[in-house]
């Protein structure tokens, strides 16, 4: 997509986040799948909430979503690799007091039980790039990757690229109207990392749904706006958790934490879905 293009994408953005009515056509009403893309534990949870339950562990869960749209389907995060999934013990981190993540089913199963192959994803979005959340993108590698340039450009360890070169890739300046009629709109959320990002869903029946991405991990963190020491930015992740505030205020939206396992136990998951 050329620059002209993806700055009049974000301008119609603008709108849509302005709550301007969209019309939607039948054929192009999106439907919202849950997929567990991970079940896991956190040795300890203050890592998340600096200061309160200091020592305590806490149960995670790790969510990819698909959205059908028209004959489009897009994935918003890839979850855990799916060669979790073979490993007993779980995939154990390099922290003890972070996530020990499991993984019950591969996603490339749990789109096959829709009928769908990786070949029938066509676009990718991912909400940052760390690997409970990019780890089945390359399951893609012909999807085009909606990421924002700020993760893109974000330097890895030993300053390796965050993705491989040759995968198409759309790098956004801001907020962006996947299908351009405001049904689906990325969301600029930095702070977690540099270019985070959240997705805005907007749904016949349910309603608008805000996809947090890791812009906040858990429902007690969002009621009194903790933020996790590790954010690289703590003033740009309370400004963001204010943006998605004011989405759900405007849009009488529901609000689903990634990671929040309280909450997606009271969700539908896959081979279910919202529309
Ligand atoms: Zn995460």
């Amino acid at each position: 997509m050329n620059m002209v293009k993806v700055l009049a994408a974000a301008a119609v953005a603008v709108v849509a986040l302005g709550g301007a009515g969209v019309a939607q056509s039948p054929a192009a009403a999106p439907r919202l799948y849950i997929l567990n893309c991970g079940e896991g534990t956190a040795g300890d949870v203050s890592r998340w909430s600096p200061g309160v339950n200091e020592g305590q562990s806490m149960v995670f869960v790790d969510s990819c979503y698909l959205i059908r749209h028209g004959k489009d389907w897009l994935l918003w995060d890839t979850g855990v690799s799916d060669a979790v999934a073979a490993m007993p013990d779980g995939l154990a981190p390099p922290d003890p007091r972070m996530v020990t993540w499991h993984l019950p089913r591969t996603l490339a199963s749990q789109l096959q039980d829709l009928g769908l192959s990786p070949a029938d994803i066509t676009a990718v979005a991912v909400s940052h790039t760390h690997p409970d959340h990019i780890g089945n993108v390359e399951l893609f590698p012909k999807a085009m990757l909606y990421v924002q340039k700020a993760e893109y450009d974000w330097p890895g360890a030993n300053g390796a690229p965050r993705f491989m070169p040759e995968h198409p890739v759309t790098r956004l300046e801001g907020n962006f109207d996947v299908f351009g009629d405001g049904s689906v709109v990325i969301v600029a959320t930095p702070g977690h990392t540099p270019g985070h990002q959240s997705l805005m869903v907007r749904l016949a029946t349910t309603g608008v749904v805000v996809l947090t991405g890791d812009a906040v991990h858990f429902k007690s963190n969002w009621d009194n706006r903790r933020v996790p020491a590790m954010n690289v930015d703590k003033d740009q992740t309370l400004a963001s958790m204010e943006t998605l505030s004011g989405l759900l205020t405007k849009e009488k939206a529901q609000l689903w934490i990634n990671h929040d396992a309280a909450q997606r136990a009271t969700l539908k998951l896959s081979p279910a879905f919202y529309q």
